[in-house]
């Protein structure tokens, strides 16, 4: 048989090993090999691979009901964002399957907003340099990622990049035509970039003395991961009026959510939005049992306390290997290492002594493991990377 991967549009370059099954930390190849997963899919298997709670729920979901589209009421879709909305600062949620999707319909909520209330001429969306938001042609305008954008046409306009931490270029690109000001308070693709809590609380009192909105992409870095529910937890006074969320809210089953206050979210009417498969009963049944795990203050107080030991190990790495190792970055568990140089050939190394990590940016080993890692786990994970540092 001829080489089935030469009909897989060639968007990714995935390296030899096949793996065929997953329990807890890890991932396991066909002849048995364990290797261990601080990688997680990209921060979307927060609960391990396998977790009996979830496998069920999928299984006895799938026994009943896949699909019915929104043109019929899901009941686990109202009660899931119920539950959404008693945790957070928000009153409506919109479903999706992705977290593009989720980023479409914050920026088309954000507009929509001002031109319901009068100010249609608000429409530009203010983002950052290292920013990532998606795929979609509006999430790479946002994104502003030269890259991503390249060959795909002009770029579209209503879209402004301000240089990630330059307060007085952020200052003059808000003005009486910016609809929103959208940040991820922890850069995930951009090089695993953890914004100050206080910038996070200056950049909310600025949108309201301006009269913008502002949205938080905590796709990658929201659900526990950085050791509270959400990445702004962690700042005072810094509540957004859009959030995006996807990746570990489904903890692998593909979902994500646009969270929005009533203010926002009531100018959506019926015609203004819509998806297909957007809350459908598979992925809320699994949504309302990973929440429920999740939202546990033992689960976040779990992750919180393993965070600092994976960061203390981090840092020891730094220390040993500061002729490769410029520091530690991150929050929670999103966190890397900075490299002098590029990560890759580590990341390669890590993964011929069968440990799972990622990139970032230019110089960012990315780690993202699952929520429910233990000591033994971060142990061995350092081990390895002390190992590969050594050998590289
Ligand atoms: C992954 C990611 C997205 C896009 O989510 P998809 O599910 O891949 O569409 C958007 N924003 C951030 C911050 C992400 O990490």
């Amino acid at each position: 048989m001829h080489d089935q991967r030469q009909h897989i549009m060639p968007v990714y370059a995935p390296p030899p090993e096949v793996f065929v099954r997953g329990e807890g930390v890890n991932l396991f190849t066909e002849d048995g090999t364990p290797y261990l997963d601080f990688i997680s899919g990209i921060a979307v298997t927060a609960l391990g691979h396998g977790h009996p709670v979830l496998v069920k729920t999928l299984q006895e979901q799938a026994a009943k009901l896949w699909h019915t589209s929104n043109m019929f009421r899901v009941p686990a879709a109202e009660e899931l964002s119920r539950k959404i909305c008693e945790e957070s600062f928000a009153d409506r949620v919109f479903f999706t399957n992705s977290g593009t999707e989720a980023i479409e319909c914050a920026l088309k909520s954000a507009r929509k907003y001002h031109w319901a209330n009068s100010a249609p001429e608000r429409t530009d969306i203010v983002t950052f340099t290292g920013a990532f938001h998606g795929r979609s042609l509006g999430a790479i305008n946002a994104g502003g990622n030269p890259k991503y954008l390249e060959g795909f046409g002009q770029p579209l306009p209503g879209f402004k990049h301000v240089e990630y931490g330059d307060h007085d270029a952020l200052d003059a690109a808000i003005d009486e035509k910016t609809a929103a000001v959208m940040v991820e308070p922890v850069q995930g693709e951009g090089g695993v970039r953890a914004i100050p809590e206080v910038c996070l609380t200056g950049l909310r009192k600025l949108c309201d003395e301006r009269g913008a909105l502002l949205i938080y992409d905590e796709v990658q870095c929201g659900m526990g991961r950085t050791g509270k529910l959400f990445a702004h937890d962690w700042a005072e006074a810094a509540e957004p009026d859009i959030m995006c969320l996807a990746k570990g809210i489904g903890a692998g089953f593909p979902f994500g959510a646009c969270l929005t206050t009533e203010a926002v979210g009531s100018v959506m009417q019926p015609g203004s939005h819509g998806s297909t498969y957007g809350g459908n009963p598979l992925a809320m049944a699994v949504g309302n049992a990973v929440w429920d795990i999740m939202t546990d203050p033992a689960f976040l107080e779990h992750v919180r306390h393993i965070s600092g030991t994976l960061t203390q190990g981090l840092k020891s790495l730094a220390d040993t290997h500061s002729d490769k190792v410029l520091g530690v970055t991150g929050k929670g568990l999103l966190c890397g290492l900075m490299m002098k140089d590029a990560p890759k050939p580590l990341q390669v190394a890590a993964r011929e002594r069968q440990l799972l990590v990622g990139v970032a940016g230019n110089n960012v080993l990315r780690l993202a493991p699952p929520l429910i890692i233990e000591a033994k786990d971060v142990r061995q994970a350092i081990g390895v990377l002390d190992d590969a540092l050594s050998a590289a």
